[in-house]
């Protein structure tokens, strides 16, 4: 019997290299539309009487060059350790925090969660690689795209959503500095017909099924890479103390284009724009809403396609 017909050498092979022993590319089930025009038709999920689409909470984070990725909790309705840092710092006061408070500000707008929308899609055309013409995959996307579809629901109804009867949603990804911009996309003109909803459905994906929740404990020690992170766990009984901070104080990136708009950026840096950063959702988080400054983490699916480590 050869191993080879059980394991795949080559891709075992780049298991083994990979640092975590498991290459951190994307999920292969996610597309990510490329640059220029790309089409897809939206789909239902295989799952009756169901939303046809799922809106997912993230935390994504770049610490000294190590990519911190994780689900909300929240997303499935529990509790989220790492939400709890990220308001915690975000409104965090020289009262308690001393002189660190600034430095906690940004870092727990880095760490607050973001919001992204799954829907499964035909990929109709992708002019970059044409071998996902035809395939059923989830894309991923931010508040702005999602407010076209949003849009389209409004204007078209039920029929954003036909194989059969229905209109493709042209992706128009442009480069704006250094964030990519989806504000032109649209729904086509005509209605087409891509394939049988039946077979369609069939190779579509039940949403939840792409997400992976992580227990407190594993979140909270992926994290706790963050020194400040790791602070708030190891000292959560007591309460906190101003820090006499010596000597520099660490940097955070922010980048300089902070007026444009964050929508399916490929990079982790906070950028500006409230609309990603997904709402507090307890008493305490929403204190201090008035002084927002609005800062967002920015997404990370446009790295994460092309690494490949
Ligand atoms: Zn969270």
């Amino acid at each position: 019997m050869g191993l080879e017909k059980f394991i795949n050498v080559n891709q075992t092979e780049e298991y083994f290299n990979s640092p975590y022993g498991k290459p951190s590319r994307l999920d292969e089930r996610l597309w990510i539309p490329p640059m220029g025009d790309s089409r897809v038709r939206l789909l239902p999920q295989p799952v009756e009487n169901s939303v046809p689409y799922l809106v997912v909470q993230r935390h994504s984070y770049n610490y000294q060059d190590q990519i911190l990725w994780a689900i909300c909790p929240k997303t499935i309705g529990q509790k989220c350790p790492i939400c709890d840092v990220a308001w915690t710092f975000y409104y965090a006061t020289p009262e308690t925090y001393g002189s660190k408070a600034a430095y906690l500000n940004n870092l727990g707008a880095g760490l607050r969660p973001i919001t992204r929308f799954y829907f499964n899609v035909l990929i109709v055309s992708d002019p970059e690689n044409p071998e996902n013409e035809g395939e059923v995959k989830v894309l991923s996307m931010g508040r702005k795209l999602w407010n076209i579809v949003q849009q389209g629901w409004k204007d078209i109804g039920l029929a954003i959503f036909d194989p059969e009867n229905g209109y493709d949603l042209i992706i128009r990804k442009r480069q704006m500095g250094q964030f990519p911009d989806y504000t032109t996309s649209s729904f086509a003109r005509q209605a087409s017909n891509v394939g049988k909803i039946e077979d369609l459905l069939e190779r579509a994906y039940v949403l939840t099924d792409l997400i992976t929740v992580y227990s407190d404990s594993e979140l909270i020690e992926m994290f706790s890479v963050i020194p400040e992170f790791r602070e708030f766990y190891e000292g959560k009984s007591e309460t906190p103390t101003p820090k006499v901070v010596k000597g520099k104080m660490p940097e955070i990136k922010v980048p300089a284009e902070v007026e444009t708009e964050p929508e399916d950026v490929g990079t982790f840096l906070p950028g500006v724009d409230s609309s990603e950063v997904a709402e507090p959702t307890s008493e305490s988080e929403t204190k201090g809403q008035e002084s927002d400054t609005t800062l967002d983490v920015s997404d990370i699916d446009d790295i994460l396609s092309n690494l490949d480590v």
